[in-house]
């Protein structure tokens, strides 16, 4: 038996830890394969074997995985995954059970209870306490922002490219406070409530912010910490960013 990566398995291990990426037919308008490679990659680092599983919107999602990943998309392929995955019920059963989440723009948008695509409110799953609607412009560009204390990660840094606007109720933390972008709406930027997580931060974000990658495969295993990697790479990206935008 080999890894995702072409590596061999232990002999003798069983349960691997499962990733599921929803509909990278309709959600994955950024590269967001990206994340799902970075999650395993890290798991794996760590010893852990992993399991990536791609479902297709026209495939029932499965209700036993560790991680569930929601990408971005276009309008009209959002509107759809929201329909397919409300009729499936699938993610719901998997939240009720614990499972971790960690969605991107359109992928995060569909989690609150509605959200605007072309011109259209459509229903969303209701799985964060948030409704998006359209803002006066695009936000286009670089997105950086102070990540919630209580999580205790780096600063989020990223790009985002959106028409939305999200507002949160009270039941949803925001994710960051903005430093760079809009993110929700020029103040706050993404969500999270228990092991579900949001943001507008695109594509591989996890390749950008490992941190918060292993904070995923920390809610994930129930650990409270992970042997460290060697993160010199996006480290210094992260510290070139925080630079140029603060110089801008
Ligand atoms: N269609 C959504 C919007 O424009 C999400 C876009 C995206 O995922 N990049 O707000």
């Amino acid at each position: 038996r080999t890894s995702p990566y072409g590596e061999p398995v232990p002999a003798g291990t069983t349960s691997a830890l499962r990733i599921v990426w929803i509909y990278p037919d309709l959600l994955s308008t950024y590269g967001d394969r990206g994340n799902m490679l970075i999650l395993g990659r890290r798991a794996q680092q760590r010893g852990m074997p992993v399991e990536l599983i791609e479902v297709r919107s026209d495939q029932p999602l499965p209700t036993t995985a560790d991680i569930y990943l929601l990408g971005g998309g276009e309008d009209g392929p959002q509107a759809l995954a929201a329909q397919r995955l409300i009729a499936d019920g699938g993610l719901h059963r998997a939240v009720a059970q614990g499972s971790v989440v960690f969605a991107v723009c359109a992928g995060y948008q569909l989690l609150g209870s509605s959200f605007v695509a072309k011109g259209t409110t459509c229903a969303g799953l209701q799985l964060l306490d948030l409704h998006s609607d359209r803002g006066p412009s695009r936000a286009v560009g670089e997105l950086a922002g102070e990540i919630d204390p209580r999580l205790g990660l780096p600063p989020l840094t990223g790009f985002e490219n959106h028409g939305g606007r999200t507002h949160l109720g009270p039941d949803a933390a925001p994710l960051a406070r903005v430093t760079t972008g809009i993110g929700n709406d020029g103040a706050t930027e993404g969500a999270w409530r228990g092991k579900l997580l949001g943001t507008y931060s695109h594509g591989p974000a996890l390749a950008r912010n490992p941190a918060l990658a292993d904070l995923l495969l920390r809610w994930a295993t129930g650990t409270s910490a992970l042997p460290p990697l060697d993160d010199t790479w996006s480290d210094r990206l992260r510290a070139e960013r925080l630079a140029a935008t603060r110089a801008a």
